[in-house]
This record gives C-alpha cells, structure tokens and sequence, in this order.
C-alpha cells in the first residue's frame, strides 16, 4: 500500500546536517566550541523547574530584550525555533503554489529545501567566480511571480560577503513590495572591508520590503536550543505569528536566550579570537595551495572542486569532521587554535 504522500516528495533531499563522529573534532557545523556562559546555565537550570508549563508563546520578553537591544519596536521582532523555521515561515507567509523564490547558489540548502516544501519554485543564480552572490543576477531574475528574495550575508558555504553599494543598488533595483530576507545567522563574525560595511537595521528602515534574520546558534552558542529571530515591518512580522508554530521556542531556550543577551560582552568578546583564528587558517591554508575566499563568518570554504569528498572522507580517518559538497568544495568550522590546527594538520598531509 503506498500512502496518500505528496509524490513530488519523492524527488526532494531531507536537509543532510553535519555528521557526529563519536571522537571526532567536529568542524561541520559551524558552532562555538566554548559551552554558555555560568549565567546562561542557571538561566536554563531556573527554566528547568517550571517545564510543566508551556512556555510563553509570543516570546514577550525575549522579544523586548531585542527590541531594546536592537532599537527597533516589539511589533518589528519575531522570535522563532532557529532562524531556519523563520526562513521556512517567510516561504509560507510570501509564495502561493508555483511563486517564486530567489537565492544565490551555492548557499544555505534550506534555501531551495523549503521553497519545494511549500510548492514554490527555487530560482537559484549562480554566484559570481569569486564565490560573491551575484546580486546584478539575481536582480535581473526577478520575474512578476517573484515573492521572496534570500541573501546570505555572510554566505553559507562561502563566508563571502557582498558590498554595501551592491546591495543597496539591489535594494533600489527590485519592486519595493518584494520582501527580501538578509539572512546574517554569521553577523557577529562580520569585519568588514573596504565598501562591505553596512547597517541592516538602517537598511531595513529605509527599505519596508528588508526583513533582517539572525540567531543565537553561532556567536551565542546555543545551537542546541534553537531560537533565532527576525527584524522586519509590522505588517511582515503580523504574517509570521499566523504561520508560527506555538509553543516551538522553549522557556529554557527563552530563558538562555535572555541570559546570552544579558552576558553579551563576554560572548561577542569570543567572537575576536574566531576573526584572529580565521585570517591565520585561511593564510595557512592559501600557503599550502588550497583556493580559499577571503571569508567573514566562522568557517572557510575550500574550493576543491572534485576532490571534495575526498577531503573529507580522508578528514574523517583523521577523526576530523568537514562539510563536503560533493562536486564543489569543503566548508570548515573556524574554532580554537588547538582543533584549527588539527585541521592545518590534516590539509597539509592532503596535499603533500
Ligand atoms: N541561515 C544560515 C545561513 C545558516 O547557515 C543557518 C545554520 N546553518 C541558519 C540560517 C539557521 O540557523 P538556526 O536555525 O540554527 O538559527
């Protein structure tokens, strides 16, 4: 008996996360390897104890915490279970059967994965030759069936960024009532260069159609408890809370979140030494023959072309976990000096 399942399911990938290799140093993921904060553990101890409760499903004081933060208004902030749920849930929220999403590619899979969960049609645009998301491109892409636009910035894989005067022209460039995600889950990673600096919460006043998305999982290290949120226009942030799951951030993910927000110096302080570890990873590997972007988020990419599984098949015997994509290259998790240099290690035996 075959079950009465969307048949178009059979031809869409389930989202292939980061392997776990019991002993392994895992660089697949892009996480901190530093545990929270002392402050945060309490935090989620104290939530602990009220778990009988549901938690409090719009995030309220989350949700001030960032407002305040940020220097935005509550009614411009959704909170969401990682900020994947978010980009899945501006899908929802924008696209009818058969609208259109548009991305760069490569970038993050859920980009695509979702856009065909919800029946819309993934317009992918190649990114530039030096691995840039190609916003000229992707301006010219946009059709009258365009309803979501998503620029990673920082791009996942790539960590490649775009310039500030591109992606205003963007901006300028597309109808004013398409929305368009920025999706900076790398932000707190972000040095940026000559002509790359940029405000996305200025931007987002300027452009309604803007709807900035970040998360706690990467600079606030809390992968494992799953809240991100969004930035966007009222009437934007409105649409979310229809399609948001109840009850999906978790008061000890609440909890944690306030906590990490509170404690925010000393994390973003962690940030500092990723940067300094980056430049020095990246050099290293550029030294030994390896093609690598100049990055802005906590991994590099290498582009290894065919050799990418290689790579990390051979990674893995060393008990070194990467991110391959078959075909194209490695992405790498740019941690402490001690697993950094694990790596270095490794693509160095690779090539010699
Ligand atoms: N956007 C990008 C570009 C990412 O790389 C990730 C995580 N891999 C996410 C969003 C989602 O992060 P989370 O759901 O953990 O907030």
């Amino acid at each position: 008996m075959t079950l009465r399942i969307r048949p178009d399911l059979d031809h869409l990938p389930a989202y292939a996360p980061g392997k776990t290799v019991p002993g392994a140093i895992k660089l697949a993921s892009n996480e901190v390897t530093e545990g929270p904060l002392p402050s945060v553990i309490d935090a989620i101890a104290d939530a602990a104890t009220s778990v009988n409760r549901y938690p409090d499903n719009a995030a309220v004081e989350l949700t001030a915490a960032l407002a305040k933060k940020l220097g935005v208004t509550e009614d411009e902030v959704q909170v969401g279970c990682g900020s994947v749920i978010l980009c899945q849930n501006l899908i929802l929220v924008t696209c009818e059967p058969g609208d259109e999403v548009v991305f760069g590619w490569r970038s993050f899979e859920t980009y695509p994965l979702a856009t065909r969960a919800a029946h819309a049609t993934p317009v992918p645009v190649p990114l530039t030759g030096d691995h840039v998301y190609d916003l000229d491109a992707m301006a010219a892409a946009v059709t009258d069936r365009t309803r979501l636009v998503f620029i990673c910035n920082p791009n996942n894989p790539t960590g490649t960024v775009v310039d500030a005067d591109d992606l205003r022209a963007f901006l300028r460039r597309v109808p004013s009532d398409l929305v368009v995600a920025l999706d900076e889950a790398y932000f707190e990673y972000m040095r940026p260069g000559p002509g790359q600096a940029y405000d996305a919460l200025e931007l987002r006043r300027e452009f309604a159609n803007l709807v900035v998305l970040r998360t706690f999982s990467k600079a606030y290290g809390l992968a494992g408890l799953r809240v991100g949120y969004a930035i966007g226009d009222p009437q934007l942030v409105t649409a979310l809370r229809k399609v948001h799951v109840p009850f999906s951030v978790t008061s000890l993910s609440q909890s944690a979140a306030i906590a990490s927000l509170a404690g925010d110096d000393e994390l973003l302080a962690r940030t500092d030494a990723v940067v300094a570890e980056r430049t020095r990873v990246t050099a290293r590997l550029r030294e030994l023959g390896y093609r690598v972007p100049d990055t802005q988020a906590n991994f590099v990419w290498l582009d290894l072309g065919e050799a990418a599984l290689d790579f990390a098949t051979r990674a893995i015997a060393d008990k070194l976990v990467v991110r391959p994509f078959a075909g194209d290259g490695v992405r790498v998790t740019v941690t402490t000096t001690a697993e950094n240099d694990a790596l270095l290690a490794f693509a160095e035996k690779f090539v010699g």
